[in-house]
């Protein structure tokens, strides 16, 4: 069999993961960026890998599910070959519990996951006083602590990654890109363009298939290694491996500027001192913001474009692009080398259009 050659349009996480899984199947691929290598999205500093709760299981967790679990050999392969640290790490998570409710419901899921997890990973709820020096203030007392949950550093992460394509025999050009209004370079074009590309694609199709949501994040000067990450009232809380934490992220549906950071970063920085008070006083050495490409579904979008033969999307990442990164690079470069791939019907297209 003649191994296509592959051209991908967008060298964020997706655009790079989708790269490293075609080259690992034979064929050969181009990544065109108009920028650089990790300008949008995936240039960030938060870098949680962290599962959805396991009741009320579905196709979407199954698949972030199996994509968590593969990462640990993802990445190692990854930074074997490309010599570079993703800063990936399976150190878990800490949640605060507000009350006595989501106790209850908290409790109730130790055995969702014993069921959902399948013995990979498990579900506790413990008393804070268990947790560790590295805990969230939790007001019941009580925290649960997972062990499916993972950190990298995502500049790091699409570093490496980069660094893995280039060893495979793959070409990442810069500040370029491709009209396809003026046809393809290759046999197959893979679009990972991020929220400029959900834009474009809901003008071309006179549908709105998502849109861009800006986040912000910022970096504190804080050792706490290998310490779980900390999840409360919506803040993540991530200790990273070279002696820094981050914390993330404001949720914008109304912005101008894509990289600018503001005063809501610093509502963000003071309520994770109140959660996590060892944060007081630590040095910020990054204030950092982008825009998250968010699917109608909040689900990824990965499919064949709908009006252009051999073009595919991969797109609609949102708040979990970096988790679910792993398993969208196989089913992608299965769907574009193999024709088919086991993708959840909730990632079509047609899913996001209705
Ligand atoms: C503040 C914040 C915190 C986040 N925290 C987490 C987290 O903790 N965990 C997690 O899993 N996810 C997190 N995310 C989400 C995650 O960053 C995204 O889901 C992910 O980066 C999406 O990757 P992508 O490759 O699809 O898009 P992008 O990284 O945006 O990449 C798209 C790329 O395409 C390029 N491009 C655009 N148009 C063209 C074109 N026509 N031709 C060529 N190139 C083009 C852009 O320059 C860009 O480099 C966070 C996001 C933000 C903003």
């Amino acid at each position: 069999m003649t191994m296509p050659e592959i051209e991908i349009l967008g060298a964020g996480v997706f655009g790079l993961a989708i790269a490293y899984a075609c080259l690992r199947k034979g064929a050969r691929v181009r990544v065109l960026e108009k920028r650089r290598v990790a300008a949008g999205s995936s240039g960030g500093v938060v870098g949680a890998l962290a599962p959805h709760t396991p009741d009320n299981w579905n196709e979407k967790k199954q698949f972030q599910f199996d994509s968590l679990i593969a990462a640990q050999d993802f990445w190692s392969d990854v930074d074997a070959l490309s010599g570079v640290r993703s800063g990936y790490g399976r150190n878990g998570r800490l949640m605060a519990i507000a009350d006595d409710r989501q106790l209850e419901l908290a409790r109730a899921r130790v055995e969702s996951a014993r069921h959902n997890w399948k013995g990979l990973a498990e579900w506790q709820v413990i008393p804070v006083s268990e947790a560790g020096p590295f805990a969230p203030v939790s007001p019941t007392g009580y925290v649960v602590h997972e062990t499916l949950s993972a950190r990298m550093s995502p500049r790091g992460a699409c570093t490496s990654l980069a660094g893995a394509v280039r060893a495979l025999g793959g070409e990442i050009v810069e500040g370029t890109t491709r009209d396809m209004t003026r046809g393809q370079g290759a046999d197959a074009t893979i679009l990972c363009t991020g929220y400029e590309g959900l834009e474009e694609l809901s003008r071309e199709l006179g549908a709105p298939i998502g849109k861009g949501i800006k986040g912000q994040g910022l970096l504190l000067a804080h050792d706490a290694h290998d310490m779980p990450q900390l999840f409360a009232d919506g803040r993540h809380i991530i200790p990273h491996a070279n002696a820094t934490v981050a914390i993330g992220s404001t949720t914008e549906n109304e912005w101008d500027d894509p990289v600018s950071v503001d005063d809501q970063l610093d509502a963000i920085h003071e309520h994770a001192v109140e959660i996590c008070p060892v944060l007081h006083g630590a040095k910020v050495l990054q204030r950092w913001a982008g825009v998250r490409p968010r699917g109608r579904r909040r689900a990824p979008i990965l499919d064949r474009h709908p009006l252009r033969e051999n073009v595919y999307i991969a797109n609609g990442g949102f708040k979990i692009g970096f988790g679910m990164a792993v398993k969208v690079a196989q089913v992608m470069a299965d769907l574009v080398i193999d024709g088919k791939a086991d993708i959840p019907a909730s990632f079509t297209l047609a899913a996001n259009m209705g």
